[in-house]
């Protein structure tokens, strides 16, 4: 296959966006539904309309780029929306190199026994909602969940969503059949180090790790700093700072899967107050279902322990739990034998990081090449990939793409 990817073109649409949200710090704002992101969305359906393709935005806030009028399609996705303070490359290198893909095989003329898609899905990241985009794409939200769900500053997702020109109570239309799609890929930076280490330009993803999400809370007493003695007190804080540093203990006793307190909100919050209360924002994720399990009962019964034996409450209410996810295994063959062809060293790996593919992989046959992070940076300023490797992952994903919709014809 001789037809190459336009890397020139790649970077001006990379480097377009990053102009969205952009930090004085070098880093990316985009969370879902804010400004940046609702302007970023329409300039992708600009670009998508530009490279001569159907674009749509669905109920969900998911921008789709179409070419072919064929009932079933080959879809090439990931997301536009960023971590409060993030980088230039996670989810928007696989929506634009998916635009890439669509555009070099449009100008082209590649013939394709199957439609092609594209899309950006909506808060990937979950500001308000984990995979609300793919979540909504596969019907896997219910109503009550999404009447509920807000920001970490309480900003109602159906508040966000009307501000966005969208109707939450419509999400469900955003629902597609899966027998529609056959077959889902994703390009992704590492965000991790192991194939920048290894001096690999190429990771094959197998499997990509469960995420559990909880909300914490340890309550004592709030009262006065000056009067209340060291032995009197019921201090929440102190009961949150053992339970981090006892889940971390029981992390390096247990290798293999990984805990984060990534946020942690103190109540009242004064410098003469005792804290009344604690909440800290718990994740853990692992490639085994049953290890998930055993990391939730065990830092559960973890914050009863220390509640019990600080005087204080303990209580946690789970935000989210996204199984373990196996990768298709046809798809990672055809993706493997392209890789062989162009040349390219790989690695299999499982990805550490949650993405929209787990979503489809439920329902859709998925699956994820990734690139090289330098320094193995993602979710900060500094997060970044070099060309020379994005070039090779995009035309991985190109050639894997177009072996795709070649290798089958429908029945229908
Ligand atoms: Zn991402």
């Amino acid at each position: 296959m001789s037809v190459k990817i336009n890397l020139a073109r790649l970077k001006k649409n990379i480097e377009e966006l990053a102009e969205f949200g952009a930090l004085e710090t070098g880093g990316i704002c985009r969370e879902s539904f804010s400004n940046t992101d609702l302007a970023a969305k329409r300039w992708l359906m600009e670009k998508i309309r530009n490279a001569g393709l159907m674009a749509v935005r669905d109920e969900a806030g998911n921008i789709w780029g179409r070419l072919g009028s064929k009932k079933r399609s080959v879809l090439i996705g990931s997301h536009i929306d960023t971590v409060p303070e993030g980088g230039v490359f996670d989810g928007a290198l696989g929506v634009l190199a998916g635009l890439e893909c669509l555009e070099t095989i449009r100008e082209n003329k590649l013939p394709c026994n199957h439609a092609l898609e594209m899309v950006a899905f909506a808060d990937e990241e979950g500001a308000f909602l984990n995979f609300l985009g793919s979540r909504s794409m596969l019907g896997s939200l219910d109503a009550d969940e999404i009447s509920a769900a807000k920001n970490m500053n309480g900003f109602p997702l159906a508040k966000a969503m009307a501000d966005a020109g969208l109707n939450h109570r419509r999400i469900v239309s955003a629902r597609r059949d899966p027998s529609g799609i056959k077959a889902y890929l994703e390009l992704h930076i590492e965000q991790g180090p192991s194939l920048e280490s290894a001096k690999i330009p190429i990771g094959i993803v197998g499997a990509i790790v469960g995420i559990v999400s909880y909300w914490v809370t340890f309550s004592g007493e709030a009262n006065h700093a000056g009067t209340t003695p060291m032995t009197m007190r019921r201090d929440a804080l102190s009961g949150a700072t053992e339970f981090y540093r006892r889940i971390n203990a029981w992390i390096r006793s247990n290798p293999g899967g990984v805990v984060t307190i990534g946020k942690m909100d103190v109540y009242p919050g004064a410098f003469n107050i005792v804290p009344g209360s604690v909440r800290l924002a718990l994740e853990f994720r692992h490639s085994s279902a049953t290890r998930l399990e055993k990391m939730e009962s065990s830092f559960l019964e973890i914050g009863n322990t220390i509640a019990e034996e600080m005087g204080l409450v303990f209580t946690a209410d789970r935000l989210s739990w996204d199984d373990p996810v196996s990768l298709s295994n046809n798809i990672i063959g055809t993706i493997r034998q392209e890789t062989d062809s162009l040349g390219y060293a790989y690695r299999l790996m499982d990805s550490g990081a949650g993405h929209d593919a787990q979503i489809l992989a439920q329902k859709i046959n998925a699956g994820m090449i990734f690139v090289p992070s330098v320094g193995g940076k993602s979710h900060c300023p500094e997060e970044k990939s070099n060309w020379c490797d994005i070039e090779k992952g995009v035309q991985l994903l190109l050639n894997s793409t177009l072996k795709l919709v070649m290798e089958y014809t429908d029945p229908k």
